[in-house]
């Protein structure tokens, strides 16, 4: 008896569940990534010039790390990127977490990265609009030298 209502209502079953859970799965395995990575290629593509001075911040940032003198409290030479404006740039210590104010007269490589900052507001607005996206992760880890940063601004 149970045989014949499977064989009965099987195939039913099959077309009324069984397609449409091959349908979501389709969906979120295959085609939202394959969509979200074409969204991410696009924006990579139309921001390249962002991206690039992205590139040129963060290269800059490294250097000024190991640049810079160690805290003058704690003697930690782990600087983190804290705040900037047009002139200066504001540096915290990774151990007291006491701030520290470099002019761009400190080091050559401030005065680029102040002028390239734009970049990095450009880059943070837009892991704002989707946090959890692939692009952001991508944007993230581009920023490392700036998580700090990041962090910090609500
Ligand atoms: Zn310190």
């Amino acid at each position: 008896m149970p045989l014949t209502f499977l064989s009965e209502v099987g195939p039913l079953l099959l077309f009324t569940t069984g397609i449409p859970l091959a349908g979501v799965l389709l969906f979120y395995l295959v085609l939202e990534p394959f969509l979200e990575n074409r969204q991410r290629k696009r924006w990579l593509k139309a921001n390249r010039t962002t991206m690039r001075s992205l590139m040129v911040l963060a290269h800059l940032a490294g250097r000024l790390r190991e640049r810079v003198e160690p805290c003058p409290h704690c003697g930690t030479a782990e600087p983190e990127f804290w705040e900037h404006d047009r002139h200066l740039l504001v540096l915290r210590c990774g151990g007291c977490k006491r701030n520290f104010t470099l002019s761009q007269r400190a080091y050559p490589e401030i005065r680029l990265m102040l002028r390239l900052m734009p970049a990095l507001t450009l880059v943070l607005m837009q892991i704002r609009q989707g946090p959890g996206s692939r692009l952001a992760a991508h944007l993230r880890h581009c920023c490392r030298p700036f998580t700090a940063y990041l962090k910090r601004i609500p």
